[in-house]
């Protein structure tokens, strides 16, 4: 199996009025060996662009992709020992399961035998022995996508590639094709670099998660990390679902501590607005930025109903807008004055839309942005 390493990479299209779009914006990145790596962003971030570069479907305009070790700018695709899973599934319609899955090994003239050996291997892996005569017409969408996957791992590549390959299956069998995958990963041990524009996918599914926006790399990191530690405003607000909560404020040292104040309350915390005293060792991270405009991030599931006396400074009193029963848990969309915010509370849990309730803030896990850079503030890991 291989790493792949990108190197300033750049890709730049004419626009309809021939000015440049810069599709890819000097991404840098090292896939290692036998890792998963999801690149995830919204539409037009240039994921997609990113990959089909990596398979050689796309011309490089600068920068270098190597492969196993070697440099595969000018090698066409079929010699770059990829394959790739398209969103699609690129199945031809006239041919079986069996010789769709063979199609690329006769290409490659593979003697007969083996070809039968490799799409046994690959029908037994991905259950699909049954089917090996019926033509994809006659397949569930699941089915068809199994046998693209399936036409990929027949070839043994060093790197696979996917571009969105569950975007057309509904909702239960995108969460089932999701865990093939993974378990597929796990089994082959092959490098796999994966394209979503889903977050819970790319949660769910990658080693490492690469966020996009714009042709830039926003963060590279494990799920965790960029659930817990996003790098920015922008990912934040992408990862995660229901989204990061993020309050608009300034820092201000006061009555002995640093407070989170929103933009109703300069200066006083007399007024309607939001005073939150930060705990202890976010006053010692953050204390530098006494007096800056910020955006404090927190998680849904970081704020719950306050069960107790309320707590000055760390509670505040918000009215239920929406009630989403989830189940097992209910989003809880509020409003504190000028703030709309989601909780996430246990199912068992059950406010009414219009009550006032108190909710708690737990504010040892909330994250600071600089309000005008849009940046994670120095130690204000949650
Ligand atoms: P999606 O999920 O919608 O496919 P993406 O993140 O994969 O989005 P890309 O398809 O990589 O995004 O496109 C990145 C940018 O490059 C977009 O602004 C897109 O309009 C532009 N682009 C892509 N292909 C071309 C092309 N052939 N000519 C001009 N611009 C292009």
């Amino acid at each position: 199996m291989a790493r792949v390493v990108i190197e300033n990479l750049y890709k730049v299209f004419a626009g309809a009025k021939r000015e440049e779009v810069c599709a890819v914006n000097n991404v840098n990145l090292v896939v290692e060996d036998k890792e998963f790596l999801v690149l995830v962003g919204p539409s037009g971030c240039g994921k997609s662009t990113t990959l089909r570069m990596i398979a050689g479907l796309e011309e490089i305009s600068r920068g270098t992709i190597s492969i196993g070790g070697r440099v595969v700018n000018d090698l066409p695709p079929k010699d770059r020992d990829i394959a790739m899973v398209f969103q699609n599934y690129a199945l031809y319609p006239h041919m079986t399961v069996y010789e769709n899955m063979a199609f690329g090994l006769k290409l490659r003239k593979f003697p007969k035998p083996k070809i039968e050996e490799l799409v046994k291997e690959a029908a037994d892996i991905l259950g699909l022995g049954p089917l090996l005569q019926r033509k994809p017409k006659a397949l569930s969408g699941g089915q068809r996508q199994r046998v693209a996957v399936g036409r990929a791992i027949v070839r043994k590549p060093k790197v696979f590639l996917f571009d969105e390959p569950l975007s057309n299956l509904d909702a239960q069998m995108r969460v089932q094709m999701r865990a093939e995958i993974s378990k597929l990963h796990r089994r082959l041990e092959a490098t796999m670099i994966y394209v979503t524009h889903d977050q819970t996918e790319a949660m769910t599914m990658g080693d490492r998660i690469v966020v996009m926006k714009d042709g830039l790399i926003q963060q590279v990191a494990d799920p965790m990390t960029v659930y817990h530690q996003p790098a920015n405003l922008f990912v934040a607000a992408f990862i995660g679902s229901p989204p990061m909560n993020l309050f608009r404020g300034r820092l201000m040292a006061r009555e002995g501590g640093l407070w989170f104040v929103d933009s109703n309350s300069p200066g006083t915390f007399a007024g309607s607005g939001l005073g939150l005293l930060l705990p202890e060792e976010k006053e010692a991270a953050l204390k530098t930025f006494a007096g800056e405009e910020v955006v404090m991030g927190l998680r849904p599931e970081h704020i719950s109903l306050a069960p107790r006396l309320p707590t000055a400074g760390r509670d505040l009193a918000a009215t239920v807008e929406v009630v989403e029963p989830m189940g097992a848990e209910i989003h809880l969309h509020l409003r504190s004055g000028e703030h709309l915010f989601v909780a996430r509370v246990a199912g068992s849990e059950r406010p009414h839309v219009g009550e006032v309730v108190q909710v708690n803030l737990d504010l040892p896990k909330a994250r600071f942005f600089d309000a005008a850079t849009e940046q994670a503030m120095t130690g204000s890991a949650g």
